[in-house]
């Protein structure tokens, strides 16, 4: 998609700093780090979300991610690392190009995902599975 930052980035047309590249994928430093070595994996072909991406892309996006992030445990002399995927707005994709954040995570790097545990109303959790279990379709 020409107007895609991303497409451009795997185009040339906007330098990155690429850390792999294979027929499927490519992946590269992320310019804004939560820490450095930061990187983000994406799909060769524009897909906005990683909903559309083809099985064979979205499993070697997950492969390369995390292998990526045992050379950054390795080599970065990091603890740990987190995979993250945005898809949509509501849950902060900012660019539209679907991307596995890979975040190499530090015992004491002073990073915090603000993530709340909510607890479900007695009898509402079978309810939410089954909304979600009816419209499941893996094929
Ligand atoms: P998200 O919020 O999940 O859509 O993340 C988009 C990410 O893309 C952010 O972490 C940005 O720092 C990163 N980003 C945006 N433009 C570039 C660029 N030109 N090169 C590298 N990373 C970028
Ligand atoms: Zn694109």
């Amino acid at each position: 998609m020409s107007s895609c930052i991303f497409c451009k980035i795997i185009n040339g047309e906007i330098p990155s700093t690429k850390i792999y590249e294979d027929e499927l994928v490519y992946a590269f430093l992320d310019i804004s780090p939560i820490n450095f070595g930061h990187t983000l994996v994406i799909p060769k072909e524009h897909h906005e979300s990683a909903s559309t991406i083809p099985e064979e892309t979205a499993g070697r996006m997950f492969k390369v991610a995390s292998r990526i992030g045992i050379a950054m445990k390795r080599e970065l002399d990091m603890d740990g690392y987190n995979l993250h995927l945005a898809d949509g707005l509501a849950a902060g994709q900012v660019v539209m190009h679907a991307h596995l954040h890979v975040v190499p995570r530090g015992v004491e790097d002073d990073f915090h995902w603000n993530w709340r545990q909510l607890a479900y109303p007695e009898g509402k959790m079978a309810g939410i599975a089954e909304k979600i279990i009816s419209k499941l379709k893996i094929s």
